[in-house]
């Protein structure tokens, strides 16, 4: 047991804590990041790698309300709200529901965009440091059979091509020419060219570096549990290994983050979308882009020696438990795009719950009732997207310097 004094102490070593931390210990602070787990090991270790401005949309876009209706009553479709009578359920989907308008997705799509950029220039730079987060700007293909999909894809397109996303309409020829792996027949899709992949849990691992030589410190299986609260701030924090106080606390603790919040009497109404991946052996014919299968949800990203497939969103509460019937329906639907073998093995199966708001719109900022808590939540499916310049922006607000972004959209206080 220790007891300790820092400047800043970060709560989650995922992509926004290590961020976070990295940040802050670049620019001199003196900076703790602790983790109940080991660095990188939550919803940031496996996901699909995707750093992708062109995907800044939050879960809530107009139109939805039709959709979600469907989810409800397929188990197997690529986004489900299990029905169920929990009152944070309820109350999350009644916010989410209230936020189906143009207005605030406009809002949101723009600031978004602006952090998802923001983040891919600090990972091209990150990537020259450590070559071995793989960072790669390849860009990324959106791909249908259905007009439908195409139709999708277009509006995915039309909807960010103003605020600097770049994109190309393709139609199946060309699809099939820059992406011989792909099966025929295919109708068409959109190519975005600037968008780039890594891979996840080694970004983590090169911020934990960055923290470590800018004299920061990182404490695995160091758990948040009790705080002491004075007035309107966090006098100190227990934890498993003894009492940290410090100047600002950061709160970036994922899909953990509505039992973290209920502890400081907070609303922060964040739910877990379930998502699965899996790590396949390198395909006879294996993809060379990053792909998403419009209408199957699905996202294949080519790795060194290996494929990921990765897919579904499965609303839940802290249920990490893996669904064999939503897996079987990934492998599925990758199936009817690309060679897999009928043996497929599957080298690793991993399942991560992204923090989702009600909004679809992170919590970043100062808390109202504790002047020295920032949040740094609810980064929903865009959490190593929009990890970087979260960072970015945390540093910002701690050091009073004025934010990037319409910090109103992020508000941490809007629940
Ligand atoms: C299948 C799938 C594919 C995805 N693909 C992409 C993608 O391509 N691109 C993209 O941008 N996003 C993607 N995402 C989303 C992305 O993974 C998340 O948004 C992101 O990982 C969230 O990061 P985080 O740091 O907030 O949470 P986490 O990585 O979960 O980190 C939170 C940390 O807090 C710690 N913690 C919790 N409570 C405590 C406590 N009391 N004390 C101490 N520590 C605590 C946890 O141990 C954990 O390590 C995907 C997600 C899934 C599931």
């Amino acid at each position: 047991m220790q007891n300790k004094e820092v400047d800043i102490l970060v709560v989650g070593a995922g992509i926004i804590g290590a961020s976070v931390g990295a940040e802050l210990s670049r620019r001199g602070a003196k900076v703790c990041v602790i983790d109940k787990g080991t660095v990188g090991k939550g919803c940031s270790y496996g996901n699909a790698g995707w750093m992708t401005p062109c995907f800044a949309m939050p879960l809530p876009m107009p139109g939805m309300l039709i959709k979600s209706m469907k989810w409800l009553l397929n188990p197997e479709g690529p986004l489900y709200i299990k029905p169920s009578l929990s009152l944070d359920l309820a109350t999350w989907m009644y916010h989410f529901m209230k936020n189906m308008n143009a207005t605030q997705a406009r809002r949101a799509v723009d600031a978004l965009v602006v952090l998802s950029q923001k983040s891919l220039t600090e990972y091209e730079k990150l990537g020259r440091l450590y070559p071995e987060t793989r960072f790669q700007q390849k860009g990324l293909m959106m791909v249908s059979r259905t007009q439908a999909g195409v139709a999708a894809a277009v509006e995915e397109l039309e909807y960010v091509k103003d605020i600097g996303v770049t994109g190309k309409i393709l139609n199946g020829d060309d699809i099939q020419q820059m992406e011989p792996a792909l099966k025929a027949p295919l109708l068409g899709g959109v190519y975005f060219d600037k968008e780039a992949m890594a891979e996840p849990y080694l970004v983590v691992q090169a911020l934990a570096k960055e923290i470590r030589q800018h004299g920061g410190e990182i404490l695995e299986n160091c758990e948040l549990q009790d705080m002491e609260i004075s007035g309107n701030r966090i006098e100190s924090v227990k934890t498993s290994q003894g009492t940290i106080r410090a100047k600002q606390i950061v709160m970036a603790t994922g899909s953990w983050s509505k039992s973290m919040a209920k502890m400081m009497r907070l609303r922060v109404p964040i739910l877990g979308g379930k998502g699965y991946a899996m790590i396949v052996p390198t395909l006879e014919k294996q993809p060379q882009y990053p792909i998403m299968l419009v209408e199957k949800k699905i996202a294949i990203t080519p790795r060194e020696n290996t494929l990921r497939i990765a897919g579904t969103l499965e609303l839940v509460d802290q249920d990490f438990t893996i669904t064999q019937r939503r897996v079987e329906s990934i492998k599925k639907g990758a199936k009817e795009f690309l060679h897999l073998p009928d043996d497929l093995q599957v080298q690793e199966l991993w399942a991560g719950l992204r923090p989702c708001t009600p909004d679809g719109v992170p919590l970043i900022g100062y808390h109202q009732n504790l002047n020295n808590l920032v949040l740094a939540v609810g980064h929903q499916m865009l959490g190593l997207q929009s990890g970087a310049g979260t960072g970015l922006l945390v540093a910002d607000l701690v050091e009073g310097k004025k934010p990037f972004i319409d910090m109103s959209v992020v508000n941490a206080n809007r629940f």
